[in-house]
């Protein structure tokens, strides 16, 4: 049995992964149905279900080819035929025969009559030791589901791109490219049972700029739509019922925000340099070519990351070399002469084409990923990699590969692009000779070998998300072990170090563009450690500026010598948020 909705005012304690206040009615969403309301029926009625259940059958036949003909279009007839199991489970006589046998027998509604056989026949199949039979039972359930989703009169399915009215939206998980798609207008925000802080899904939060708590455990499994929630992304914080007193006491939060930001807002056109002069790069992540306006209008100072895989996801077909091309160039001229820093095709870990038939794996961070996949997938990474040539004629295009783990997957990288080079000068198309080409230093080997990487780069950008998840063994993704992600770990601390130095002494640049450089609290010591650029999501431009400007780079090499020297991971962050909160104490006001 559901327990009964809450009443009382109650809170849920997870990760909090994106700043803000909100407050609304809260949608949940791929909920499990575990059971339906069963109606008894008066004398006569039958006849009335047995037809609102055929009507359902055909409404559901009618989407299934639907969907059917969209999936054979956008991914060739073998995959559309999928949907051929459920289309038979449809036609199914001796299941229907049951069914309607129950509503007039039994004389209960259609839906309820309808689970309760749909159900059973779907166990039976799921005990049976045979891969194909336990295949049809969840044929069986997902037909289930559709067709009492139109019993109800519900929606097939919830449209993430048009909600209908504004609320709050509380899933067990949601994947960044659900979150890609979020009704910037109508999603207030989101709270999720599972999730870290680095998880892709929490920096579109952060780029969206909602309010977003991840690792609430089973929160959605206790609640229902409809309710009245309010969600604290500043603590990780849902409250469910929330009193008069508690939303008044939001309230004073919330102004106390704005007032921030309209401080911060005065910040936009100053540089990021320090009160003894040392300057920093400030620059951004971002995701796509319209993103351009937000770094401009949070005054960051080019684009430190292009995450290109989003161009990929939630579309039917890969993206052609002249749609990436005119992407890419778009960004630049918005841009320039502010450089934009193209990350080539990072798919896999936690991002995935809907229409590429790539294998599940056990480890997928360790996996097929980033650049591992594109040298094997060659016609899709040579049309990357010459549209983001073509795009360099235009504007200050730098490029980089991610997840290199050793010289030779970077000197194969690179061969391909003097190869495409040579392609486009013989076919008279124009791109920046000049071109500068890093790589992203994110796993342990990277830093290991990052001498023999800096001499044949002119630039590293440190992927800290990765690098802490591959050098502690933390999976980024698993709420259950966030507490040992750990930026400030001392061998964190040391690899940084090890990368900046090995890029100096080549006298190239480097860069952090993972989240730590975002936060206030931990960009100090990235400064200490002698990063040169800070590449942050584009909301988050104003508050690190705010913290640099009011921080002595003197200060930072100090607390970056403490740390190299420290051994406790607590103990560095301890005098981290010690230093931001005397550099900046307004950011750190009680939120
Ligand atoms: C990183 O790993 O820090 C990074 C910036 O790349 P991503 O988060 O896209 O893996
Ligand atoms: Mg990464």
């Amino acid at each position: 049995m559901p327990e009964a909705p809450l009443r009382e005012e109650k809170t849920f304690r997870g990760i909090p992964v994106s700043a803000g206040v909100c407050r609304g009615k809260i949608l949940v969403i791929g909920k499990p149905r575990q059971t339906v309301a069963k109606r008894q029926l008066a004398d006569g009625q039958a006849v009335e279900e047995v037809n609102r259940l055929e009507k359902a059958l055909v409404q559901t036949r009618h989407q299934l080819l639907d969907v059917q003909r969209k999936v054979s279009e956008g991914m060739g007839a073998q995959e559309g035929s999928i949907f051929d199991a459920h289309l038979l489970v449809l036609e199914d006589r001796t299941l229907l025969d049951e069914v309607v046998r129950v509503i007039q027998q039994e004389k209960v509604n259609a839906e309820h009559a309808f689970h309760t056989v749909a159900e059973r026949y779907a166990t039976t199949l799921a005990a049976i030791e045979d891969d194909y039979l336990r295949e049809r039972a969840t044929d069986m359930r997902d037909v289930t589901a559709r067709v009492l989703n139109n019993l109800l009169g519900m929606e097939d399915g919830i449209d993430l791109r048009h909600l209908k009215e504004p609320c709050l939206i509380i899933s067990h998980d949601l994947t960044p490219s659900n979150t890609a798609q979020l009704d910037r207008r109508n999603a207030l925000g989101f709270a999720t049972d599972v999730g870290s802080k680095t998880s892709h899904t929490a920096i579109m939060a952060r780029h969206l700029r909602i309010p977003a708590v991840v690792g609430l455990k089973n929160v959605s499994g206790q609640l229902e739509s409809g309710q009245f929630a309010l969600l604290d992304g500043f603590n990780g914080v849902l409250i469910i019922n929330p009193t008069e007193q508690t939303l008044f006491e939001y309230g004073q939060v919330v102004r106390k925000k704005v007032t921030l930001e309209e401080k911060l807002r005065e910040l936009l056109p100053q540089p990021a340099v320090t009160l003894d002069g040392h300057r920093v790069l400030l620059s951004a992540n971002i995701e796509q070519a319209a993103d351009a306006q937000e770094v401009k209008a949070y005054g960051a100072e080019g684009v430190g990351l292009f995450r290109t895989e989003y161009l990929f996801i939630n579309r039917d077909h890969l993206p052609s070399e002249e749609q990436q091309c005119q992407a890419y160039r778009q960004a630049a001229a918005a841009l320039k002469p502010m450089p934009v820093v193209m990350r080539t095709l990072d798919l896999g870990g936690d991002k995935f084409l809907s229409h590429l038939q790539v294998p599940t794996e056990l480890n997928p961070f360790l996996g097929w990923r980033a650049i591992r996949f594109c040298l094997q997938e060659r016609d899709i990474f040579r049309e990357q990699l010459r549209a983001i040539l073509r795009a360099s004629s235009e504007g200050n295009i730098k490029m980089m590969f991610p997840m290199i783990s050793g010289l030779d997957e970077l000197n194969q990288a690179s061969a391909l692009v003097e190869d495409y080079k040579a392609e486009l000068r013989r076919e008279n198309i124009p791109f920046d000779e000049q071109m500068e080409i890093g790589a992203m230093i994110e796993t342990p080997s990277a830093v290991i070998v990052a001498d023999s990487l800096a001499k044949r780069l002119k630039f590293f950008s440190i992927g800290t998300n990765d690098l802490i998840q591959y050098s502690l063994a933390v999976d980024r993704l698993n709420e259950k072990i966030a507490h040992l992600y750990e930026p400030t770990h001392p061998a964190i601390v040391r690899l940084i170090k090890a990368t900046v130095d090995a890029a100096h002494n080549h006298k190239i640049w480097v860069s952090v563009c993972g989240e730590m450089a975002s936060d206030p609290v931990l960009a100090p010591l990235l400064l200490g450690l002698g990063i040169d650029e800070l590449s942050v999501a584009p909301p988050l431009v104003p508050p690190v500026k705010f913290l640099i400007r009011g921080l002595k780079a003197s200060d930072a090499r100090e607390l970056a010598e403490f740390a190299l020297n420290c051994e406790s991971g607590s103990e560095i962050l301890g005098r981290c948020q010690e230093l931001a909160r005397q550099a900046a104490p307004r950011l750190f006001d009680d939120i």
